[in-house]
This record gives structure tokens, sequence and C-alpha cells, in this order.
């Protein structure tokens, strides 16, 4: 008889619909640069499920569950802890086991952190957030951390009010002078590759133009901005850092964000 194997570690990310996600590709390269012994898998939860997912998790012991759209906010009251960054934000995009408690957690926030770092400084910049949704939040929480004045604007205005108030922004128009312009909308993303959320026009050459969406890299915002000689951030660094940080909380060690980037890159090749 062969000797008892531990069991493998259990991780995913839930979400609806499951489409093509990438962070099993970046969760599963992250393990095997670190060596744990640990499986993540995509599970499709309609919100309607969510309580049942959640109680699934502690029944069958899983270790982290990354948490996608529609989900982010939805998940908060079925956690037994909240992180402060969760709770002021709003939403959670992972839930960790914790002993016997899950943990509510945002790392999209830190994903936001790292991608304008080291572009800043920021403190006292002018930064306008185009959207009011879940990734908006995270955007205006990590520019606040990082010392912006930060304008959002959004199509629905009750959202953009809501979000302004409660995360110390103001309503901004989206045409208003800014030296960060943050894309917080899924405007520009496949299959809509055609559309940009801001006229080239408005686009301020000494402004940096950063685009959360990174499918394509290459948005029609990114590219109008970069012929009018702004610089420009895609999406893909802000997903590999709030994944790193997921690994981190849990493993307590952080994979190299390089090599998460280049087993996106390759993926995203291949679409
Ligand atoms: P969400 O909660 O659904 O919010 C989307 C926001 O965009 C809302 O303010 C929505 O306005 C607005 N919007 C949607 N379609 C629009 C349109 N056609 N014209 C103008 N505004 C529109 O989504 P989310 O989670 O915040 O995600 C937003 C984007 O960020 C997505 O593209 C997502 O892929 C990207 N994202 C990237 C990362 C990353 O790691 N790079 C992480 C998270 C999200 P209404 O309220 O009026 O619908």
């Amino acid at each position: 008889m062969s000797a008892p194997t531990t069991p493998a570690i259990l991780c995913g990310i839930i979400l609806h619909p499951a489409g093509h996600t990438l962070s099993p590709l970046l969760h599963a390269t992250a393990y095997a640069e670190l060596g744990l012994e640990a499986r993540y898998h995509a599970f499709d939860v309609p919100l309607e499920r969510l309580s049942d997912a959640v109680v699934g998790m502690r029944a069958l012991g899983l270790r982290q569950l990354s948490v996608s759209l529609p989900l982010k906010e939805a998940v908060l009251p079925l956690a037994d802890r909240v992180s402060d960054a969760a709770r002021a934000i709003g939403a959670a995009n992972t839930l960790t086991r914790v002993g016997e408690q899950l943990v509510a957690d945002n790392t999209d926030w830190i994903g936001v952190l790292r991608s304008l770092e080291a572009l800043g400084p920021w403190r006292g910049a002018r930064a306008l957030v185009l959207g009011a949704g879940g990734a908006a939040r995270a955007v205006v929480y990590a520019l606040g951390q990082l010392g912006a004045n930060v304008g959002v604007h959004a199509r629905t205005r009750a959202r953009a009010e809501k979000l302004a108030a409660e995360l110390g922004a103001e309503l901004a128009s989206p045409d208003s002078r800014c030296d960060l312009l943050v894309n917080a909308t899924p405007v520009g993303m496949q299959p809509q590759i055609d559309r940009t959320p801001l006229a080239a026009e408005h686009l301020d050459p000494a402004a940096t133009v950063f685009d959360l969406v990174y499918r394509p890299l290459e948005t029609r915002l990114l590219r109008e901005a970069r012929a009018r000689g702004c610089r420009t951030q895609d999406g893909l660094d802000m997903l590999i850092h709030q994944a790193v940080e997921q690994v981190r909380i849990w493993s307590g060690r952080s994979p190299t964000p390089a090599h998460l980037r280049a087993a996106a890159l390759a993926a995203l090749r291949q679409k």
C-alpha cells in the first residue's frame, strides 16, 4: 500500500457567468512557482446561489475563493470578518478561511496601487475616474491612499453620487482637466473594441491614462491616448497584483509578478 499523501489545498473563483477567466491560470502558475500543493477551480455561481456556495466553502474546507462579478458586494454579509479596505470599498474579491472563520478582503485596490505607484507620485494630483461600479470603488480607494484628489463620472449619476459621498471623491464632468484618467467601465472591452469611454480630443497629452480593461491589452482609449502623447497603463498589472496578494493572504508567500504576467500574456495572445 502506498503512503498516504497530504490532500491538496483547494481554492477557486466564484463568478457568473463563468466565461473565460485568467484567474485559474494565474493561481496555478503561482502555486507551481512556490511549490504549493494546491488546486484552483472556477465555479459558476449565480447570485441566488452565493450563500449556498459560501456554506459549501465552509463545509468542504476550501482555503480561499476569489470572488468576481456579480458577487463582490453580496458576499460581504456572508463573511465572519471583513477587512477595513473591503468595508470601505463596499466589495470583496477574496474570501479566505482563517481557522474556522471566513475573512472577506479586497485585493483589487492593491492591484490599482501597484499599477500606479511606479507612475506617480500622485499626492495632490487630480484624478478622474470613469465608472462607479466595484472596480471604480477600488480605484477611488487606492487613489485616496495615494493622496490624489479624485473626481468621478458615471452614466448612472446616483451611483456616482453614492461612491463620491462614501469614498471622499467629487462628481466631475468627463472632460474636466486631470493628471490621471482611469477607465473603470467595460467600454472598449472585447467584443466592443471599437468603443472608447472618452473622445480623443478630451485627452490631455500631459495626462496619464489607465484603462482597467485587459482584453484587449491595447484598447482604443489607450491607442488614442498614446497617439496624443499621454503615458498609458493597461489593466493587466492590476489583475496580476490582485492575484499575487490573494496568494500571499492564504499562503504567506508572494509569487513573482513577472511569471504571472508572462503566463497571462501567452494566454491572451492565443485568444
Ligand atoms: P460593474 O460593477 O458592472 O460597473 C461597471 C461601471 O461601468 C458602472 O458604473 C456602469 O454604469 C459603467 N458602464 C457599463 N457599461 C457602460 C457603458 N456602455 N457606458 C458607460 N458606462 C458604462 O463592473 P466593475 O467590476 O466595476 O468592472 C468595470 C471594468 O473594470 C470591467 O471592464 C472589468 O473587466 C474591469 N476590471 C478590471 C480588473 C483588472 O484586474 N484589470 C479588475 C476588476 C474589473 P451603470 O451603473 O450605469 O451600469
